[in-house]
């Protein structure tokens, strides 16, 4: 093991909760840090490109509330440790981290080399780790919150999204092993868990989905099926950003937050399936209908 960070020894400088958010460009992270900058919180909304900070400020300005953006790639441990060591410079505290960057990744074991798997968990799993190991001897100082964005995917493995669902699950379970031992320290640790989320998700993951199902050879049927399905998913039953926030807003709020918090009544029932299937058999008998 390694020597552990000292917790900052000077008093914070002014009492106002501080949060940072990664990956505030879009979607649930930028509704996120309008909602938490509206209730009051000293809100560092992060981004990888701060050149991509347009959607975030004219959010904030219609909603009337200021945001500290920052640039912030969370697989670069240089620019995580920048970020939060200049949040501790200006503020002297940090009270909450929102892990929320994460990317989508769609394709099957046989279309996808190892190296695509490990751009996959670098974003999606090792970026979460370099934010956390930052941030969490402030945490210690605050008794503050981590809070991490997962998915309905990490507690229950999606056809095509082997990868994606690898990584979101070794984020639960990271978490779910970390929860007991911060709270030995005062840090609370939550996981929020979307369903289909209407943002830029699905369309930052740039896939050609023609080209995809014409390249797919024997996986071709069950990826049309797939996309046909989930394609319909998001045209009627996706949840608004704002609505998935206010389960971040939960997580960072309430009194004593869930470990696991889901983002929809659909995310409760369908993750509902997993967690009362002790032999998997329900999750297998229900996604195999998604692609045959
Ligand atoms: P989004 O609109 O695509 O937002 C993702 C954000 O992550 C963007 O701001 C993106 O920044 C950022 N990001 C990606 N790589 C990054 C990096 N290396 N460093 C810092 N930021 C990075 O999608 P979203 O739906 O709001 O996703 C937010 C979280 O929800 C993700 O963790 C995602 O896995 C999870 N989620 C989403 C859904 C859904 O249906 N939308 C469902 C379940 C879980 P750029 O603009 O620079 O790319």
């Amino acid at each position: 093991m390694s020597t552990l960070p000292t917790t900052p020894a000077s008093t914070p400088a002014d009492s106002t909760p501080t949060v940072l958010i990664t990956g505030t460009s879009s979607g649930i992270g930028l509704a996120a840090a309008i909602a938490a900058a509206r209730a009051g919180w000293r809100t560092v909304a992060t981004l990888r490109d701060t050149s991509r900070a347009d959607a975030l400020r004219k959010a904030a300005s219609e909603a009337g509330v200021e945001l500290d953006i920052r640039q912030l790639d969370v697989v670069d441990e240089s620019s995580v440790a920048a970020a939060v060591n200049g949040v501790i410079a200006d503020y002297g505290r940090l009270d909450a981290v929102v892990n929320n960057a994460g990317a989508g990744h769609v394709g099957t074991l046989e279309q996808e080399s190892v190296a695509d798997v490990r751009k996959v968990m670098e974003v999606n799993f090792f970026g979460v780790l370099n934010v956390s190991k930052a941030a969490l001897p402030h945490l210690r100082a605050t008794g503050g919150r981590l809070i991490t964005v997962t998915s309905v995917g990490g507690v229950i493995g999606q056809p095509f999204n082997e990868a994606y669902c690898a990584a979101k699950f070794a984020v639960e379970g990271y978490m779910e092993s970390l929860a007991p031992v911060a709270a030995t320290v005062g840090v609370s640790v939550s996981v929020v868990e979307p369903g289909a989320v209407a943002t830029e998700f699905v369309t930052n993951i740039g896939l050609d989905i023609e080209g995809e199902i014409a390249a797919a050879g024997p996986y071709a049927g069950a990826l049309r099926t797939y996309v046909d399905r989930t394609v319909a998913q998001f045209m009627n039953g996706a949840q608004t950003p704002a609505g998935a926030a206010e389960a971040v807003m939960e997580a960072l709020t309430a009194e004593r937050p869930a470990f696991r918090i889901q983002t929809s009544e659909w995310a409760r029932d369908f993750t509902g399936t997993k967690l009362a299937d002790r032999d998997g058999s329900a999750v297998l008998g229900m996604t195999g209908t998604w692609v045959s």
